[in-house]
């Protein structure tokens, strides 16, 4: 016998997802555009810890600081946070290579994940008329209504609503409803999966963010703001022959492999077998989708439609501009048709832009000196873009510094790297000797 489903009408906009990104979207829709009901399939977690997402950092730049302002959280989010320098590779011949996240000093702020998302939830449920609902499992979706089926402790009831937000993750079931209705998605797993190590770091300055490159892996700490500890990853390949988390299966195994990765580290880790126990190895999903809207009804946010590798730090703050950017388009317009259609033109771009930096960003960090079969150009650019201070921008500093969209700053990085290729394959090495005055006046440059 089938189950009776009860049926309801909510009282305005449902969002699916109470991670990082649904309680901001609740917050500005909540203030404009009426009432917001957010369904999260998980309790409520303020006030539980799990051993899983105790550590993991997140770093707020530009785009999420801009949120915070406009939701009134940047001051009790800042007191969260630690601010961030720069970073500092620790090479396997024992020297350190240090590049600043800016060329004017400023830093860029990490936050535990855990503590973000509660102060979020916590503003979100005392923002009038936004109402949080958790252990509410969507399962169905009809995008029309637009209606979801919704499943929870007491059974399965139906809710209307006048439009969908999908902030529900890569697992997107917003996203799958749209790809039954023709969307196309791309979605896949990073070849890296990590695994959460703390530890303590004596000697290494807590302004700035430790990585130990070991070609084929990569090891990065954080500093903790709730304990003397550094929040730590080791990222590595999932599978294939070592390093991988395929080759070393058991914790011994993975000690073991880790000391041959980084002899320098083990010495501070007196638990790195426990913590190699019981930790578990998580995976990155990746997320394309060539829809992100439907119709005037409902769009998707956050990692639903963009989720990436991590290494660029902009997963989170780039779904903060979504909700931004929505609402924005939303006050322009005065129309969900013409502002989702917008919405969807500008913010794809930008999301396949950021993930594709991202991926890129990963073979940088990871890579040892002389790895790089573009070294020169590598050096040319750092020279273009002292000699330019204003032209050329350095691409991390146009992600996490700027409001530029992703798209222009990857097109003007882009751009750099043909003029630097050009000069490379004009002068050979001897581009090196180029003076500055030289190169001012060069006509690859005029
Ligand atoms: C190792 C690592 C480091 C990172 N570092 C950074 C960083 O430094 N800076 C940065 O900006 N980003 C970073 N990110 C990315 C960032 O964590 C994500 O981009 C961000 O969490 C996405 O938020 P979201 O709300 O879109 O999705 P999520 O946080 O995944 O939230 C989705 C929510 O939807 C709920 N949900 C899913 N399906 C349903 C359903 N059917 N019904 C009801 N609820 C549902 C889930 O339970 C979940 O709570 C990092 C990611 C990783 C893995």
């Amino acid at each position: 016998m089938t189950p009776r489903v009860a049926a309801s009408q909510s009282r305005g906009i449902v969002v699916v997802g109470a991670g990082l990104v649904g309680p901001v979207a609740a917050m500005y829709l909540a203030r404009r555009h009426g009432p917001v009901t957010v369904l999260e399939q998980r309790p409520d977690p303020r006030g539980t810890s799990t051993r899983a997402d105790r550590s993991l950092t997140v770093i707020l730049s530009a785009r999420g600081w801009r949120v915070m302002e406009d939701l009134g959280l940047a001051e009790r989010v800042r007191g969260l946070c630690l601010p961030l320098k720069g970073r500092m590779g620790h090479l396997p011949d024992g020297s350190t290579d240090f590049t600043p996240y800016s060329r004017d000093g400023s830093p860029i702020w990490a936050v535990e994940r855990r503590r973000l998302q509660h102060l979020l939830l916590d503003a979100a449920a005392a923002t009038p008329g936004v109402e949080l609902r958790f252990g509410q499992r969507v399962h169905a979706i009809d995008l029309d209504g637009p209606r979801v089926t919704v499943g929870d402790d007491s059974g399965t009831h139906r809710l209307s609503c006048t439009r969908l937000l999908g902030c529900d993750g890569a697992r997107s079931a917003v996203r799958a409803a749209m790809v039954r209705r023709g969307a196309r998605e791309r979605v896949g797993t990073l070849e890296l999966a990590y695994q959460e190590i703390n530890l303590p770091l004596p000697g290494c300055d807590p302004e700035i963010m430790h990585y130990w490159p070991a070609g084929d892996a990569l090891f990065g700490a954080f500093p903790m703001l709730s304990a003397d500890l550094f929040a730590g990853s080791v990222f590595l390949r999932r599978e294939g022959p070592a390093p991988s988390f395929a080759a070393a299966s058991s914790p011994e195994d993975r000690a073991r492999q880790f000391h041959d990765l980084f002899p320098q580290l083990t010495a501070h880790i007196t638990d790195l077998r426990d913590q190699l126990a019981v930790k578990p190895v998580s995976t990155v999903s990746l997320v394309r989708c060539d829809t992100w809207v439907h119709g005037e009804r409902a769009a998707l946010l956050g990692d639903a439609c963009h989720a990436m590798a991590p290494f660029m730090g902009q997963g989170m703050n780039c779904g903060f501009e979504d909700a931004r950017t929505l609402v924005r388009l939303l006050d322009e317009t005065g129309d969900w048709g013409a502002a989702l259609a917008r919405y969807q033109d500008v913010r794809r771009a930008d999301g396949d832009s950021i993930a594709d930096i991202s991926h890129e960003h990963y073979r940088t960090m990871s890579r040892l000196p002389g790895q790089s079969e573009t070294e020169l150009e590598s050096a040319v650019i750092r020279r273009l873009q002292d000699l330019f201070p204003g032209r050329f921008v350095p691409l991390y500093e146009r992600c996490a510094f700027s409001e530029q969209s992703y798209a222009s700053a990857w097109a003007d990085e882009q751009a750099l790297r043909r003029v630097a290729h050009a000069l490379t394959r004009s002068h050979g090495t001897a581009v090196r000797d180029l003076t500055d005055d030289q190169l001012r006046r060069h006509r690859l440059l005029v």
